[in-house]
């Protein structure tokens, strides 16, 4: 296959407009017109997230912790940790008040603690008990569900200081890290000893291992190598009462007791606090083949996935981006796509010499007989880098047009076709653009409602789609969260997907676990 042309442009690694055009001189993305740099090298503290100051319609039951409570936790963290980086100004702790969820309500900390050791977490944790004052466990901040919300006057552990890598084991293809280390930052580490860790979400270069422990992360090569649970061997985590536990270890097979490591992972922060991961690693694939496919219609993408997964293929990525997508993506990223085209699928092999062809040659047939208009192949690394990256920079280029709120619905993959229908229904009915990209291959679809940065009906439109969307998932026995949480923004359909006996014993964990309700209380459950 020859060089890479994309709508009549060719790209080429000399071509002056490049996708990195997009990128800030610090390598950083551009969000919101501010450059966000990687968090990487020198800089300790990861940069805070500009959020929208849109209306709230995501409110929650959260509790408001009464000031005198705050002050006496203050005061005590003050007096057994002295060496302890305590935020108690209120400009610096309006940056731990949300994630990146839209029209979310969330309340601002009464202190955030920057622990760098287990044994400063195990006292904060008794210390917030003693006080009765709850605590949210927090990463990067870039979740999209509200788990890191801040609770009003309660006190937020952020790992951002604990970011240590504890070991890199080759022998056993583990490496142990503390939360706050960066996913980019752990997959660049043990890139240099020829292994590859795979959960990679979007977001990679900015969330941290902690926060993808805390949702069970998924990302674009899920498809094939699973999410964060099916890369965890072993984890520390402090309960809600200051005891530390470890669990599972080295050992790729152990099934002594209950799974209580994998209950931890997609807690949210709700059961415990992770303070230390061993995560299973392998060796590097080579570089990946990488082929794009158009379709004139979305449900004809949807109906390549559906194909390819009924015939057994394991792409390491499979991922969709409808048009409204591709042509945000391209006005920022000048990739050259074709703007006509209704769908596109990025497909990936990460096989060894022709076993990559043969993959990406039934990807292709099976994309063409499902009604693709063109198919082209990256003509080399540095081209299917920028491919990657211009799937991985959906959101952000859609953030660009006005207030974007992503949305994260999870199907069975032959119904692929179905939901996209029910999305582009949704949106006409509401006259609210739902441009969705995702994860196709593992039938998580990311529709993204867009409103104008004035609309005064946003939060109130927002809560009407979403609520529709999320049914229009289960009714095809989908799920309304394929990989972000429930958190609190999903809070309210928890029980509409699980039924209220699935729920009652999730309750029954959380209150056998943390009786008190002290861990990250009013999200999930
Ligand atoms: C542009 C963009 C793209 C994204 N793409 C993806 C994607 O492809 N796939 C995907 O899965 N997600 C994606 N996300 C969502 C988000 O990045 C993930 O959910 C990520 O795992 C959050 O990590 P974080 O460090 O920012 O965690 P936070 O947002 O800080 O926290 C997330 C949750 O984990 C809990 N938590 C954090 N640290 C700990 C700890 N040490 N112990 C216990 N609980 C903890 C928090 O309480 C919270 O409930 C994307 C987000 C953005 C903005």
């Amino acid at each position: 296959m020859g060089a890479f042309c994309l709508a009549g442009a060719t790209l080429s690694p000399g071509r002056s407009s490049s996708p990195r055009d997009g990128l800030s001189e610090e390598g950083g993305v551009v969000a919101r017109g501010r450059p966000m740099p990687r968090p990487r090298g020198a800089t300790d503290c990861y940069d805070p997230v500009v959020h929208d100051a849109a209306p709230a319609t995501i409110r929650s039951a959260l509790p408001i912790v009464p000031p005198e409570r705050t002050a006496a936790l203050i005061a005590a963290i003050r007096a057994r940790l002295p060496g302890l980086r305590l935020l108690t100004d209120p400009v610096d702790r309006e940056s731990y008040r949300r994630d990146e969820t839209a029209f979310l309500e969330a309340g601002l900390p009464g202190a955030v603690a920057l622990p760098t050791t287990t044994a400063e977490v195990v006292e904060l944790v008794r210390l917030a008990g003693a006080h009765q004052v709850p605590i949210v466990p927090r990463g990067a901040g870039t979740g999209l569900s509200g788990g890191a919300a801040g609770i009003e006057g309660g006190l937020t552990i952020a790992f951002t200081q604990m970011k240590r890598i504890l070991e890199i084991d080759p022998a056993n293809l583990t490496v142990t890290v503390q939360p706050g280390i960066i996913n980019a930052d752990l997959k660049a580490a043990v890139a240099e000893h020829g292994l590859f860790y795979p959960p990679d979400p979007a977001s990679y270069e900015q969330c941290s291992i902690g926060g993808n422990l805390g949702t069970n992360a998924g990302g674009l090569c899920c498809v094939k190598y699973g999410v964060t649970r099916d890369a965890v061997l072993g984890l520390e985590v402090v309960t809600a009462d200051g005891t530390v536990l470890r669990l599972g270890g080295k050992n790729v097979k152990d099934v002594a007791g209950y799974a209580l490591m994998q209950l931890f992972v997609g807690s949210q922060g709700t059961l415990g606090i992770v303070t230390e991961a061993t995560l299973r690693l392998r060796p590097a694939p080579p570089p990946k083949l990488t082929m794009l496919a158009f379709f004139p219609s979305l449900e004809a993408a949807g109906a390549a996935v559906s194909a390819m997964t009924a015939r057994g293929l394991g792409p390491a990525t499979l991922e969709l981006m409808d048009r409204a997508t591709i042509a945000a993506v391209d006005d920022w990223q000048q990739l050259g796509l074709d703007r006509e085209a209704a769908a596109l699928l990025l497909v990936e092999s990460d096989l060894p010499g022709v076993a990559a062809e043969a993959e990406l040659e039934a990807a292709e047939a099976a994309c063409r007989a499902a009604g693709a208009s063109f198919t082209l192949r990256a003509a080399d690394p540095q081209e299917a880098d920028w491919l990657r990256q211009g799937r991985r920079l959906a959101y952000r280029a859609l953030e660009r047009l006005g207030v974007a709120h992503m949305e994260d619905v999870g199907v069975p993959r032959s119904r692929i076709p179905e939901m996209l229908r029910a999305i582009e229904a949704i949106s006409a009915r509401h006259g609210v653009p739902i441009p969705t990209f995702g994860h196709a291959g593992d039938g998580n679809l990311h529709p993204t409602l867009l409103f104008g940065r004035d609309d005064p009906t946003a939060a109130e439109r927002d809560a009407l789609v979403r609520d529709e969307l999320y049914r229009a998932a289960i009714a095809l026995g989908g799920t309304v969260t394929g990989e972000h949480g429930i958190g609190l923004a999903r809070k309210d359909y928890l029980e509409v997907q699980r039924g209220p006996e699935v729920v009652a014993v999730m309750r029954r964990i959380k209150a056998a676990l943390d009786p008190a309700g002290i861990l990250n209380p009013g999200k999930m459950v």
